[in-house]
């Protein structure tokens, strides 16, 4: 049995034409998910077109298959710019299509010659583009979905420019040569691979954005932007099960007389004080260090890879910078600074939980010594 190319194309018009539905039904009127839509519309249109060539007179129902077919890639661009949170850039998308149109319009009559052949370059050369494009939002994305759906884009971008760069030889639909079966099996299976992979990834990256939302709003303490409590608590856990206290660096510190500061200027504008101390950690510390605001005022830094002098070191910078930068806050002359705990993990036979035990011991110590002072733990040592 020999596959009919037109039977294989109204599959696909079906399908589409099944998945526009869907998403439009899904959308409940919100215009970010029509973009979903669009697509798959214009595939529908694209392969309804291509199975009933005679519904236009001359060459218009080609011409607008192929409109259709580079509106429907634009807008997968778009779905993925929406998708993350990014503005659909409609003339982007939409003026190329109507310039092939308008050149297609004007100086192709025929399907052979140097005109059809340059004409199916541009078309198949945009949609390239447009898979290129669609690839480069994703390129930063970290989000596992997004990953993958940077690699569809990326490979059908090739595969794309592949058919432009070999139009000439490429049987249609691949390109302009005499039409071969195999070729329209290629093509349709291309177009129908693209579309489900992408939007089960498109689908999986909205739920995986939302859980990353979730979890965003879980651990992140809000006015600093920093780990909350909760996030060192899951931090200190994992830490515990590894049982790695060796090099591991637990810096404690906190305000020094923040009622007084609350009372003197004011509970909002101690809050910027509270964005100061965590600014000042962030400043200081090493890339792969970590910093939380365990309390009111009160903040845990978990160093790795440190010995205690270079812990120590740290907690110094910190309480230096901490003291220029509060010195003068919103042109109030606060003077703040912090009291700094520090102990570094000496043994193995320790555990994350006594490190913490002794750091917070150091910052009651520093406290005690008269505030805005580093004080290392007392060595655990059991030796
Ligand atoms: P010490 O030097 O001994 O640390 O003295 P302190 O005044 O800083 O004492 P303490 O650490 O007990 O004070 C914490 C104060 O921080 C009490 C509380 O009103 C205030 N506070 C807690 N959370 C916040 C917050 O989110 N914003 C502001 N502005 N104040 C807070
Ligand atoms: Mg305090
Ligand atoms: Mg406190």
């Amino acid at each position: 049995m020999t596959p009919d190319a037109a039977t294989m194309i109204a599959y696909s018009a079906g399908l589409f034409a099944l998945i526009f539905v869907f998403f439009l039904l899904s959308s409940r009127g919100r215009a970010d998910r029509v973009w979903f839509a669009l697509p798959f519309a214009c595939g529908a249109a694209t392969a309804l077109l291509m199975v009933y060539p005679a519904l236009l007179p001359g060459l218009w129902s080609g011409r607008l298959a192929v409109v259709c077919s580079l509106l429907g890639y634009g807008g997968a661009w778009q779905v993925v710019r929406v998708v993350n949170g990014r503005k659909p850039r409609v003339l982007a998308f939409v003026l190329p299509c109507v310039v092939w149109l308008g050149l297609s319009s004007a100086f192709v009559h025929d399907l052979h010659g140097a005109l059809a052949v340059a004409s199916a370059v541009v078309r198949t050369g945009l949609i390239a583009a447009f898979n290129g494009l669609a690839a480069w939002e994703l390129r930063r994305e970290p989000l596992p979905s997004a990953r993958l759906l940077y690699r569809v884009f990326a490979a059908f971008a090739v595969f794309h420019l592949a058919r432009a760069l070999g139009v000439v030889w490429l049987p249609a639909p691949l390109g302009v040569a005499s039409p071969a079966i195999w070729a329209v099996v290629v093509f349709n299976l291309s177009v129908v691979t693209q579309a489900l992979l992408a939007s089960a990834f498109i689908i999986a990256l909205m739920r995986e954005s939302v859980a990353a939302e979730n979890h965003r709003l879980a651990f992140q303490d809000v006015m600093t932007g920093i780990g909350n409590r909760r996030a060192f608590q899951v931090k200190i856990l994992e830490y515990a099960d590894r049982r790695q206290p060796q090099g591991l660096a637990l810096i404690v510190f906190d305000i020094d007389h923040f009622k007084s500061i609350n009372d003197r200027f004011g509970h909002a504008f101690g809050d910027q004080v509270i964005v100061r101390a965590a600014e000042a950690a962030r400043k200081v510390l090493r890339r792969p260090d970590q910093v939380f605001r365990i309390g009111g005022e009160e903040f845990a830094c978990l160093l790795e890879d440190v010995t205690e002098q270079e812990a120590f070191a740290i907690g110094e910078r910190l309480r230096r910078t901490f003291e220029e930068d509060a010195q003068l806050v919103d042109t109030n002359a606060v003077a703040a600074t912090i009291s700094i705990g520090v102990a570094s993990g000496s043994s193995l036979a320790e555990d994350v939980t006594t490190l913490l035990d002794r750091a917070d011991a150091a910052l009651y110590g520093a406290k005690g010594a008269g505030r805005n002072k580093v004080v290392a733990a007392a060595s655990n040592c059991p030796a």
